[in-house]
């Protein structure tokens, strides 16, 4: 099926979508994304999605060329028109297409920003990645010093996933001076004696809004939670472990490095958290 897709002000067929060649998201990366969960044909956790789009944006002192309100409708838009039921929309905002490549970016009052979303049918709810858990290697991480912004610059984690999928593993868990700071598009947990141990929010790791929720859901039914670093071998010592994404909700790390996490099998932690995501989140869904 063709996709209709959103560019630019339009929706089309995505064989019919095309950018500008001098469009900085292209040129530089010079642009910032969001992807967003649909679960029921509804957007999973949208006001937190556009909140932390708004700060990457006012971090780079980027300009929207929509509304946040409009930029809901556009998402309903998608969702309806692609009878897109599980899976997710993905959104980027780019400094748009100057008059030539330069490293000066434009006045935004001159040049408007551009914008693509288009939407992925996947699912959410199952998959073998649950039921087996994924194996991760560890692999240092080289990306620049402002993870927090959510910017499309993302040689270096795709690069660190191709090395983790030539290991036999599915994904990579960065470490930096000794101690993980996340997955390559996750973010990154261990649990030990019923404590849940992730690292604390900083520049160093991108704010997930995943992990914001089930950090919540975790308080909620009683469970400790420690925000701070840890190593790969602390990690290897651990009961069990994790990762959180908006399309992954929470999943089961089995594998690190080669070393099994616990008796190598997905734990009760992540499977509980996951059970409460799915369950709570659609009550707030748009
Ligand atoms: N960390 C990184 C580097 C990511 O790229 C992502 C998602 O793309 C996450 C963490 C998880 O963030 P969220 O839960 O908002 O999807």
């Amino acid at each position: 099926m063709t996709r209709t897709v959103y560019v630019n002000g339009e929706y089309l067929p995505e064989t019919e979508a095309k950018v500008s060649i001098f469009d900085r998201g292209f040129l530089m990366a010079d642009a910032v994304y969001e992807v967003t969960s649909v679960l029921g044909g509804k957007l999973i956790d949208f006001q937190g999605h556009t909140a932390r789009l708004q700060r990457s944006l006012d971090e780079l002192q980027m300009v929207s060329p929509v509304t946040m309100e409009e930029l809901l409708e556009i998402h309903h838009q998608l969702i309806e028109k692609n009878d897109l039921e599980e899976g997710g929309i993905y959104l980027q905002i780019t400094r748009g297409a100057g008059p030539d490549r330069d490293f000066v970016w434009p006045d935004p009052e001159e040049v408007k920003g551009g914008i693509v979303l288009f939407t992925f049918a996947k699912k959410l709810t199952e998959g073998a990645n649950l039921d087996n858990g994924i194996k991760v290697i560890s692999q240092e991480d080289l990306r620049w010093g402002r993870r927090d912004i959510k910017t499309t610059q993302l040689l270096y984690p795709s690069f660190a996933k191709m090395q983790a999928k030539k290991a036999g593993a599915a994904d990579a868990w960065l470490v930096e001076d000794g101690f993980v700071t996340e997955g390559s598009a996750n973010n990154a947990y261990i649990v030990k004696d019923g404590v849940i141990i992730t690292r604390q929010l900083s520049n160093d790791i991108l704010h997930g809004i995943t992990r914001a929720a089930i950090l919540k859901f975790a308080a909620e039914a009683q469970m400790k939670v420690e925000e701070r670093p840890f190593t790969i071998a602390e990690a290897q010592e651990a009961d069990e472990a994790f990762v959180t994404s908006a399309t992954g909700f929470s999943q089961p790390v089995v594998e690190i490095d080669g070393v099994a996490i616990g008796d190598g099998k997905p734990g009760p932690v992540a499977k509980r958290l996951r059970e409460i995501y799915i369950a709570e989140m659609p009550k707030t869904a748009l």
